[in-house]
């Protein structure tokens, strides 16, 4: 059976971005059709500066709402990370097989580390390493898809190399992964600013929407979206990005269809951000709802998490050790 891996950090509130690029696919399809294992990936949010009870509840946060998004643990498993070693024992052998110019190579990290810097910090060595405990936390399950959005296609070309290096120099020890993607909106763009991602991990703002946002809030997002001052509702991705990401995400809430097929039906902005509103707020409705269901029963969420790091534990602690010894530890 085909073994799935995918996760999201808990470096803040999860996004619309991360629900429409990853966890949707997780819930409505990968889990059907795969053995698929999801994790809170909680040892990535220590890559910059961060607080520790403030990770402890997103991490938690992160879980809930991954359940609450239609994760059943029956049929897939849910785990935190740092509950399972082997991740951080594999990562050290994969620092063993990569270079420091790949890592230097990478996009997030170049742009994330500017972004470090100009704010007049330093830059932690985890952020250059990221993407190697990243590729660990794929091999270790011999996976063989990684459902993600397109901003880590780079990492898990990355994962590949790896994988086939290490396999090269000791013998076959790791299956070798591939990303896959969603048709529409694997890259979903800030509404405020529409050549950027919407990502969680910069504290959001009002371009942001997050999958607890209440419906007016989210109504006020979308209605605010920055767009260029056209008329007519044609789908441009370089021309009108703003345009662009609307028709994206309204593909994306409502079945999947092809975004310039649905800008015909429009003759004007302000018509597509209504229902681009709605549609989002119909898609959170229930993740909302149900969310709200599991904060109430704390010791459900504890139950799935020990249960669900203890099968990623049977699943990775074999594929780690054969790679400690054909490294000849
Ligand atoms: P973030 O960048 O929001 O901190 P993570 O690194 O936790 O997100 O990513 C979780 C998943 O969500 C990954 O598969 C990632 O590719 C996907 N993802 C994150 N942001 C977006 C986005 N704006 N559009 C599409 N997919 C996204």
């Amino acid at each position: 059976m085909t073994r799935v891996f995918s996760g999201v950090k808990p470096t803040g509130h999860l996004t619309l971005g991360n629900y429409l690029g990853a966890v949707r696919r997780w819930v409505r399809e990968d889990q059907y059709r795969a053995d698929a294992l999801f994790s809170v990936v909680d040892l990535h949010a220590l890559t910059v500066e961060h607080e520790p009870a403030r990770v402890r509840r997103l991490s938690r946060q992160a879980a809930t709402l991954l359940l609450a998004a239609g994760l059943d643990p029956k049929r897939s498993t849910l785990f935190v990370q740092s509950h399972v070693d082997e991740h951080a024992r594999l990562s050290y052998l994969l620092e063993c097989t990569a270079t420091d110019g790949e890592m230097r190579r990478m996009i997030q990290y170049r742009e994330k580390a500017a972004r470090e810097r100009g704010r007049g910090g330093s830059v932690r060595l985890s952020l250059l390493t990221y993407p190697v405990l990243m590729a660990a936390d794929i091999l270790a399950y011999a996976t063989d898809e990684v459902p993600v959005g397109d901003d880590q296609a780079q990492h898990v070309e990355l994962t590949r190399d790896l994988a086939v290096r290490f396999n090269q120099r000791y013998g076959h020890t790791f299956t070798v992964p591939r990303a896959t993607r969603p048709a529409v909106a694997a890259r979903v763009m800030d509404l405020q600013d529409p050549t950027a991602k919407m990502g969680k991990s910069e504290g959001g703002g009002p371009g942001v929407v997050h999958l607890l946002d209440e419906p007016d809030a989210v109504r006020r997002k979308v209605m605010r979206a920055v767009t260029d001052s056209g008329r007519d509702v044609v789908h441009d991705p370089a021309g009108r990005p703003g345009l662009a990401n609307l028709l994206e995400v309204l593909a994306a809430c409502t079945g999947g269809g092809d975004p310039a097929e649905l800008a015909a039906g429009y003759s004007s902005y302000g018509a597509v951000k209504r229902d681009v509103a709605e549609a989002v707020v119909e898609l959170l409705r229930p993740v909302r709802e149900r969310h709200a269901e599991l904060v109430a029963d704390p010791s459900y969420v504890d139950g799935v998490l020990r249960e669900g790091a203890a099968r990623a534990r049977a699943v990775a602690r074999p594929v780690v050790d054969r790679a400690y010894r054909a490294v000849g530890l």
